[in-house]
């Protein structure tokens, strides 16, 4: 079977419009699919009014926040979109989101770039404002000739636009998704770049806070990057979930769906949440 639990709309940095997005994974035939746009559910919202008859959808949000340092995905599914406690949750990270933008723009600003908050909020129109926007941003104004050297430059790891500071704690974040009634999944785990060590101590604070999943696959896992994330959903107890992180069609890049046999001997969050 076919499903796909990470994917991007219009909504946040994805360019497909919800419906849009169903469209293509009907005809793709995928079963079942998520839409889990950074920090807000408005993608979602505008989807579940109408969603293909031979499609299931799954209430989703990839919400970022904090461990070590380091800047962590969690993506969050099952929940009832309507729960005053998953209201407020991405009320809070749509804020932060909010708050970091306004930070990176006046950093932008301060090195030259004038304009960049107003330039980004145009661009993006009613989108929850990310790193990508920025990036985009920087390329229609000529001041670099592509997204990737863009974030290489001014907003990759370590750059003056990766303000990290407004998120909230993983296991804040993971508590009160699991108390407004979702499965927190750990996303993509080997885009940390995190040594081995370290990725199993995040594991642990990652299961200890409610954690339910890890990505095993998040479009272009290679069979060792699955064997590992296998292995490591196995000795941490947790279940396996898969998503192509899709963000627009693109041939380089992964299309929707993702099969759910790629989890072999580790049980499926699509057996929680379908
Ligand atoms: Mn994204
Ligand atoms: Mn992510
Ligand atoms: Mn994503």
């Amino acid at each position: 079977m076919l499903i796909d639990f990470h994917t991007h709309t219009s909504a946040s940095d994805g360019e497909l419009l919800p419906a849009a997005l169903m469209a293509r994974a009907v005809n793709r035939d995928v079963r079942a699919l998520a839409i889990t746009d950074h920090d807000t559910l408005e993608g979602l919202k505008s989807a579940a009014s109408n969603v293909p008859k031979s499609l299931q959808l799954v209430s989703g949000v990839e919400l970022s926040c904090l461990w070590g340092g380091v800047n962590i995905h969690i993506v969050g599914l099952g929940f009832d979109m309507t729960a005053p406690a998953m209201t407020a949750l991405v009320a809070r990270q749509g804020a932060a989101r909010e708050q970091r933008a306004h930070k990176i723009a006046q950093r932008l600003e301060q090195a030259g770039f004038q304009g960049a908050y107003d330039g980004v909020v145009a661009l993006a129109s009613g989108a929850e404002l990310g790193r990508p926007h920025f990036a985009r941003w920087l390329v229609k104004q000529g001041f670099v000739d592509s997204e990737t050297r863009a974030f290489d430059r001014y907003l990759g790891r370590g750059k003056l636009g990766d303000v990290k500071t407004f998120w909230p704690a993983l296991s804040d974040v993971v508590a009160e998704l699991t108390s407004a009634g979702g499965v927190a999944i750990l996303a993509h785990p080997l885009h940390y770049s995190m040594t081995r060590m370290k990725l199993r101590a995040l594991c642990t604070d990652f299961a200890e806070a409610g954690g339910s999943a890890i990505e095993i696959a998040s479009g272009r896992q290679t069979q060792d990057e699955i064997a590992k994330l296998t292995r490591l959903a196995l000795d941490f107890g947790l279940h396996a979930s898969v998503g192509s992180d899709f963000h627009r069609p693109w041939q380089h890049g992964p299309d929707l769906g993702v099969s759910t046999t790629l989890a072999r001997g580790v049980p499926g969050v699509w057996e929680i949440v379908l």
